[in-house]
């Protein structure tokens, strides 16, 4: 797995800031050590064979909704809509084992989750269908957030 370096910005960021690991998440190649969501990611990809990218970031309009108590609907363009509201997990400490459990769970029947308290999780079947959801996911929530504002 190719996975980012812990603590770059994405702006300073280089081919240099990449790790790649093994399936148990052993560092194969790097210079630095790897995100500290490592266990996340490879909770997922050991869930879903089907996609190839995730992206997880902390954007701050979608995240806005993770930090609330108000739920993210689901928009026109994310595929097969099943619920209307884009699914959350319960808050568990970035890092944790806990929440690569509780993120992977969901993951495993949706390409889209947000992490209570923390951020957002999208995944594709490459990296730019993962980082198209991601895009879309912040979109929608500067939009219903807008919305919100103005119907008050
Ligand atoms: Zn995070």
């Amino acid at each position: 797995m190719i996975i980012t370096e812990s603590g770059i910005s994405f702006k300073d960021m280089t081919n240099k800031n990449v790790l790649i690991t093994d399936t148990s998440g052993e560092v194969l190649s790097g210079y630095r050590k790897p995100s500290s969501e490592l266990g996340m990611h490879l909770a997922i990809y050991k869930k879903r064979p089907d996609i190839n990218s995730i992206i997880h970031t902390h954007s701050p309009y979608a995240s806005g909704y993770a930090f609330s108590d108000r739920k993210l609907k689901r928009l026109e363009g994310f595929g097969k809509i099943k619920d209307e509201y884009i699914s959350i997990v319960d808050y568990a400490p970035p890092g944790s084992l806990k929440l690569a459990n509780y993120a992977s769970k969901v993951m495993e029947k949706e390409n889209v989750v947000l992490l209570k308290n923390h951020g957002v999780i999208t995944a594709g079947k490459d990296l730019d269908e993962a980082t198209l959801l991601a895009e879309f996911i912040e979109e929608s929530a500067k939009i219903q957030l807008v919305s919100f504002i103005l119907n008050l």
